[in-house]
């Protein structure tokens, strides 16, 4: 029987549960993004799988609104809700790598920093987001676009394998083999169809990586992206590298005199033999003059973890994305009149390349929609202020508006934010009917609708 109030779901569960009048419960409603200040009834941070399936329990039949909070990263701030339950993962951060199988078997609050760490013991690795700190689940469910998508594809692409607690509060295996329809739906779908307690990946050899982001000066804009856009087309699928705007940050490898100012950047990264990269990096060299670079051998975990001091959690967010299938000259020209007015060192636009090995699974073979696109670009912007908060979200809907022409008119669901819902049938283009189909299955009354949500 699902419990009825806070205090019985205490008895049911073996993690915590976090009501308003506990101590820690600011920390416990609050997500990554400071402009979410929402207040649920409930937070369980829950230690196994039977205690997601007790809270969903008590969720549904207590008819409250139900956020799954893996790295508590989506900008939305779907993690958290106001009068409702949250399945809080931050608990359940096991890793267990077998090198064997080149497999790795990961709870759902593992953050990409566990997940890199665990299997870079094994000189292994699969493709996941560039922030150590963000969720493999969130980022996994939703797409997964990383430094290493072109050569092995989408985060959900190398997906074995999840459990997953649904509606009716039971357990299923997801895979290729069982319940291939709710394997199929997840791998796109986000969180519309269940609580993933554990999420099993295939994993590849890749231990250093050589890597590094390149500054030049702003006015080479219109030049990089064109460079960048043909330079990409047809590169080795062992090289990941997009463009950005960036504010250069007071760090050593920039010249003092020049931090603050604004660079279109390339971040390089090449995951074929390390000893190849600095010829691999040579045409990023000779397109313009680099005025600042840290380019080398690391170890892959450490290059998602580079730019992890420009998002600390608390910062507050605003997220925007478009799918891009030709980079045309029209939205170069969009890109040079937007992206140099990022306001802060932490607002840019990334393009990420979501061709190579993306482009090898078959468009309705998973719920991702648009493997068509070339891009997945991203334009967001983070700062510290409430006071700045207009500024901030103007740039990034001015600059998301400008590019909306010359852009898929779906996009990332993983960068959208609050106010697009009504894009969601556009972010999964010819597969969103087939979600609606599987929705209806296996969550009818939209239990999981704190999300970008898939109305059955
Ligand atoms: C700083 C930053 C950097 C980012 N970089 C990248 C990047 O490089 N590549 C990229 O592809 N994306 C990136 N993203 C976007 C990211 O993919 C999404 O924000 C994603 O939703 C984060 O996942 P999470 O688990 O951390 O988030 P959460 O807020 O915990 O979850 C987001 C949504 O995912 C679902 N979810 C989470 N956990 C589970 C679970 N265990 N079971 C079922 N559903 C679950 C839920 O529906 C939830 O609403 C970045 C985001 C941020 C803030």
């Amino acid at each position: 029987m699902s419990a009825k109030t806070p205090s019985e779901l205490r008895e049911q569960v073996r993690g915590e549960v976090v009501v308003p009048d506990d101590a820690g419960y600011d920390d416990a409603r609050l997500v990554h993004n400071g402009m979410i200040d929402k207040r649920p009834a409930v937070v369980v941070r829950v230690a196994n799988a039977g205690d997601a399936m007790a809270t969903v329990a008590y969720a549904r039949d207590n008819d409250l609104d139900l956020s799954i909070r893996g790295g508590g990263h989506s900008g939305p701030g779907f993690g958290t809700n106001d009068g409702g339950v949250v399945i809080d993962f931050s608990r359940m951060r096991g890793v267990r790598v077998d090198p064997t199988a080149m497999t790795a078997r990961a709870e759902g609050g593992v953050t990409w920093g566990d997940f890199n760490t665990a299997t870079h013991a094994f000189g292994l690795a699969t493709t996941g987001g560039i922030i150590s700190t963000t969720g493999i689940a969130g980022l996994t469910l939703g797409g997964g676009i990383g430094y290493l998508s072109r050569g092995f594809g989408l985060s959900l692409d190398n997906l074995v394998s999840a459990d997953v607690v649904t509606a009716d509060g039971k357990l299923l295996i997801a895979s290729e083999e069982e319940n291939a329809d709710l394997f199929w739906a997840i791998r796109g779908g986000g969180g519309n169809f269940g609580v993933c307690t554990s999420l099993e990946y295939r994993l590849h050899p890749v231990q250093d990586v050589y890597w590094g982001p390149m500054f030049y000066e702003i006015e080479e804009t219109e030049n990089i992206l064109r460079f960048y856009r043909d330079f990409i087309k047809d590169a080795p699928e062992a090289m990941g590298a997009f463009p950005a705007f960036q504010i250069a940050p007071p760090l050593p490898f920039i010249p003092e005199d020049r931090h603050g100012d604004m660079f279109i950047a390339i971040v390089g990264c090449w995951s074929g033999p390390p000893e190849e990269g600095e010829r691999r990096f040579k045409a990023f060299h000779e397109v313009a003059e680099v005025k600042a670079e840290m380019v080398g051998r690391v170890p892959y975990p450490a290059i998602n973890a580079a730019f992890d001091d420009l998002f600390p959690k608390g910062i507050r967010q605003y997220w925007k994305g478009n799918f891009v299938k030709e980079l045309t000259d029209e939205a170069i020209a969009a890109h040079a009149d937007h992206g140099p007015h990022a306001p802060t060192v932490s607002s840019t636009m990334h393009l990420y390349p979501i061709n190579g090995a993306c482009h090898g699974v078959a468009p309705d073979a998973t719920a991702f929609g648009h493997r068509d696109a070339n891009f997945a670009m991203v334009v967001v912007s983070a700062w510290g202020d409430p006071s700045d908060d207009a500024a901030n979200i103007g740039w990034v809907r001015n600059y998301s508006d400008a590019i909306a022409p010359h852009s898929e008119p779906g996009g990332y669901v993983n960068f959208m934010d609050g106010d697009d819902n009504e894009r969601v049938r556009a972010n999964y283009g010819g597969n969103y009917d087939r979600l609606v189909e599987v929705k209806r299955r296996y969550d009818p009354d939209n239990i999981f609708r704190v999300n970008q949500n898939i109305v059955p």
